[in-house]
């Protein structure tokens, strides 16, 4: 089979060759893949820096693969046969307390498809037959766009028990995540603002969405208190920018919510903590998601709840020319169509 594998750090160290085919251990499957994302995690196993040091090399990489189960492993259901699936990446433990309550967004010994065991960027892929999640009729590369993004920001929407009615702010808005967020925050009946450093088109948003532009955080902190004197019930920052964070958790009301879920970010944030504690705010950080989460952020796709966009498409031969070009590349999820 073809694979990309990288072989030392740095993109010169991937190449597209030939390669074995993965055998299924017990309770895994084979998929065959259609689609594979090009992500941020990616680029730092490339770099073998952060959380890509935990790849040995060589590793095959891609870590959101779709395609079709050709092959099961001992122990798995006859009917995922033929069945159409995209890999959720993070693999919980299956051992811990958390993921004996389903909780595997909190499972302190997860490990990554594309990280810690090969991935996706390959014609066949082995993964645990859970983490091979049934996509119905959900097009492989809306799947695989959607796989890691839409997952987390419900579980930010769950954790942070948002419900009809309440006031969302979402900052970042303007990037993968923050389109997923603002999608869901309407379609959950929120009163939305969502916020960015440049404007987002009126035709960008979804009806009745509020956009704000602000290219610091005392420009949007001005902004919201005058957009909402009251404040926000919940803030769901995928920005990453510690003083964005910071305007969003003091523009929230009483017992507000603030979810952070951004893998890039500052690792400081200032907060007037007297603020904080007077009025029972409270700062969630949000990574991952349970396997149910996901199977629920599926449905939400295939309803038309949410529609990840699709940005440039490259064959899996050219994939190093897709990491890159991933900085600069136009808004939507890269995708390598595999076969
Ligand atoms: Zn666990």
């Amino acid at each position: 089979m073809r694979a990309a594998v990288l072989s030392s750090h740095g993109l010169d160290g991937i190449s597209v060759i030939e390669r074995d085919e993965p055998r299924p251990a017990p309770g895994e499957v084979l998929v065959r893949v259609e689609t594979v994302g090009v992500n941020q995690l990616d680029l730092n196993v490339i770099a073998g820096r952060g959380p890509g040091t935990a790849a040995r090399l060589p590793r095959v990489l891609g870590l959101d693969p779709a395609g079709i189960v050709v092959a099961l492993g001992d122990g798995v259901d006859p009917a995922r046969l033929d069945e159409a699936v995209v890999v959720k990446p993070n693999i919980a433990c299956g051992a811990c307390a958390a993921c004996a309550q389903e909780r595997e967004a909190d499972c302190p010994a997860q490990t990554v498809v594309g990280v810690h065991r090969d991935g996706g960027a390959a014609e066949i892929v082995a993964v645990p037959a859970k983490n091979a999640i049934a996509r119905g009729g959900i097009p492989a590369e809306i799947a695989t766009a959607a796989v890691h993004s839409v997952p987390i920001v419900l579980n930010a929407f769950e954790t942070a028990r948002v419900a009809e009615g309440d006031r969302v702010l979402v900052t970042g808005a303007g990037g993968t995540l923050g389109r997923a967020a603002t999608a869901l925050a309407a379609h959950f009946g929120a009163e939305v603002v969502a916020a960015s450093r440049s404007v987002i088109a009126a035709s960008e948003l979804p009806e009745g969405v509020v956009g704000i532009a602000a290219t610091d955080a005392a420009a949007l902190r001005a902004q919201l208190s005058e957009r909402h004197p009251g404040g926000f019930d919940v803030v769901i920052d995928v920005s990453g920018h510690g003083p964005t964070l910071g305007a969003g958790v003091a523009a929230l009301a009483w017992n507000g919510r603030a979810v952070f879920c951004a893998a890039v970010s500052d690792r400081t944030l200032e907060l007037d903590t007297l603020d904080f504690y007077l009025r029972r705010k409270r700062l969630i950080g949000v990574a991952s998601a349970d396997y149910a989460q996901v199977r629920r952020a599926l449905d939400l796709v295939a309803a038309g709840a949410v529609t990840p966009r699709i940005g440039a498409r490259y064959p899996l031969d050219e994939i190093g020319r897709a990491y890159r070009g991933f900085a600069g590349s136009p808004p939507g999820k890269v995708i390598i169509d595999v076969s």
